[in-house]
């Protein structure tokens, strides 16, 4: 496995790859989420690059960029393991030199859910998967469903640009007791993280209702929203239940239908979904 941190490594190895490159863009702090996506990599393409990047753009003011979580020597030793050919660690200067002036905006479907509560926030992420591609020239890239509006924006991103390589969505990896792995979870305390199933337990509650008949989303939402509020701890930041496509709000569900949600526990933010098919 190769570490490289600046651009023209990561270029100069990747003209060393003869056969198809899958690629993994983190922020680090890996879990089971990111390995497992770096497994689908590994299986499906002759190399693998992984890059670990806490890019400061998708930050807006007062969130959390300069206590992100971090442990690169952690992280190395997952990946090894698990036959990642390169790990592209670049620095912040690297990727945006100073008087760096060119940014990548889907519109519209970064308006609503995440794009309504963090301004900015997509411009950031499409800048820099785009960069990232451009540098590692992959095949196929991975992404997961934890981060179901990303992964939207990024495919659509990529079909529209005709960006040459496929961009694949995989599911999202839980904790044996439902709540979906993110490597924001070291911020709960116990107590917030014993709470913090409710959210799982919520979007099971849904999809239960939905699969006994209920279509009225208000009622869906209304059903959501009293089991989180029984945990003292949670706050809900939003419940959304939106077409799985354009992400416009249901009043009626019609699917495929994406009900996804954000929950407070403290200033963290716990974001999580799932797809009616
Ligand atoms: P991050 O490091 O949070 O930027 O995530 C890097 C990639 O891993 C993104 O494509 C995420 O959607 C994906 N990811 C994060 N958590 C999970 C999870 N629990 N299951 C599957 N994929 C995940």
């Amino acid at each position: 496995m190769k570490v490289v941190k600046t651009i023209a490594e990561m270029k100069a190895a990747r003209r060393g790859l003869k056969g198809t490159v899958g690629f993994v863009p983190t922020m680090g702090y890996l879990h089971e989420g990111h390995l497992s996506l770096v497994r689908k990599s590994v299986e499906e393409n002759d190399y693998t690059a992984v890059s670990i990047f806490v890019n400061p753009t998708q930050f807006g003011p007062g969130e959390d960029l300069e206590k992100y979580p971090h442990d690169l020597e952690r992280d190395l030793d997952l990946l090894a393991p698990i036959k990642t050919d390169i790990v592209f660690v670049p620095t912040r200067d690297e990727i945006y030199p100073p008087g760096y002036m060119t940014w990548v905006t889907v519109e519209k479907l970064t308006d609503p859910l995440e794009g309504s509560r963090r301004p900015g926030h997509f411009r950031g992420v499409t800048t820099v998967v785009n960069k990232l591609f451009n540098i590692v020239e992959p095949t196929r890239s991975y992404f997961g469903q934890k981060d179901a509006q990303q992964a939207l924006v990024l495919t659509k991103m990529a079909l529209d640009l005709n960006m040459p390589l496929e961009v694949i969505t995989l599911p999202t990896v839980r904790e044996p007791d439902g709540l979906a792995m993110s490597s924001r979870n070291v911020y709960l305390s116990s107590e917030q993280r014993k709470q913090a199933t409710a959210i799982s337990r919520s979007l099971i509650l849904a999809r239960d209702m939905f699969d006994r008949g209920e279509r009225n989303t208000a009622a869906i939402k209304g059903k959501m929203a009293e089991l989180i509020e029984k945990e003292p701890l949670a706050k809900i930041d939003y419940i959304s239940v939106a077409g799985a496509y354009d992400l416009g709000e249901q009043d009626i569900i019609k699917t495929p239908t994406l009900i996804s949600m954000v929950v407070k526990f403290g200033k963290t933010r716990l974001l999580d979904n799932i797809i009616l098919k």
